[in-house]
């Protein structure tokens, strides 16, 4: 039985499905991730290509089966983050985020906070500001969904407030001083990341002025929470291996 639904959706992907047509994965506003069959969007008068291209914004009515394929009945008010589409680098930190949305949603969950975050976030990056930065704001209030809830401000033993803290990997939270020098398993961290990740978490995108952050500040940072995701979270994307490729690439100085 077909359900219709208007709804705005996000292209997650898509991908060629039989030579004429493709599947598109959209998340939504109101039915969550859904995957969509698209019929002819292979053929060259297919008129909604730019719609289909991901991370296109657009309002959508949706024919969605409970079995069997669901289907796009129309597409309308697409927009396009142009800016990002048009750069490499903002390209692939904004592919990541959409990789992280696919991984910690279950199909169908509609999650309306997460969709309006995630466009918040894609709006922040085509606006001018630091892609790293909206990336790592993204991943640290993305932890919870994944069912990882770090403290970054309270000593996880003491429960005291006074920085500087250190992080433990045991407890999964910050120590205060009095209490890292007496284990033996910290993370030995920079001060300064657990302060960075304490205001990330607390951040609200929509009120955002300018985070400028040293380069030196955003290795540190970058490094810890690729730890983090790794230890907590364990998802792995081809996208974020990109980025951390490209980072390298970038150091090598162009042919003189
Ligand atoms: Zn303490």
């Amino acid at each position: 039985m077909a359900k219709e639904i208007e709804t705005q959706g996000i292209v997650l992907y898509n991908r060629d499905y039989r030579e004429k047509d493709k599947l598109v994965k959209l998340f939504t506003a109101n039915a969550g991730k859904q995957m969509l069959f698209v019929k002819g969007a292979n053929a060259p008068r297919y008129k909604n290509k730019a719609a289909i291209q991901s991370m296109s914004v657009s309002a959508f009515v949706l024919n969605i089966n409970e079995n069997g394929l669901s289907f796009i009945k129309s597409i309308s008010e697409t927009q396009r983050f142009r800016k990002i589409q048009g750069d490499i680098f903002l390209n692939a930190y904004a592919t990541y985020l959409l990789g992280l949305i696919d991984a910690v949603l279950m199909d169908r969950e509609v999650d309306q906070p997460l969709f309006i975050f995630l466009l918040q976030s894609l709006r922040l990056i085509e606006d001018g500001m630091d892609a790293e930065v909206v990336t790592f704001i993204f991943e640290v209030q993305l932890l919870s969904r994944f069912g990882v809830h770090i403290d970054f401000e309270y000593c996880a033993i003491c429960g005291c407030d006074n920085p500087p803290f250190d992080f433990s990997w045991t407890h999964q939270g910050v120590l205060c001083r009095k209490e890292a020098d007496k284990s033996f398993e910290m993370a030995s961290l920079n001060p300064n990341v657990l302060y960075f990740l304490s205001l990330f978490t607390k951040v609200n995108l929509e009120k955002i002025n300018k985070i400028t952050l040293k380069s030196e500040m955003k290795h540190d940072i970058r490094e810890f929470l690729d730890l983090l995701y790794d230890e907590y979270v364990g998802v792995h994307l081809k996208s974020k291996h990109f980025i951390n490729h490209m980072n390298e690439w970038v150091n090598y100085p162009p042919l003189s």
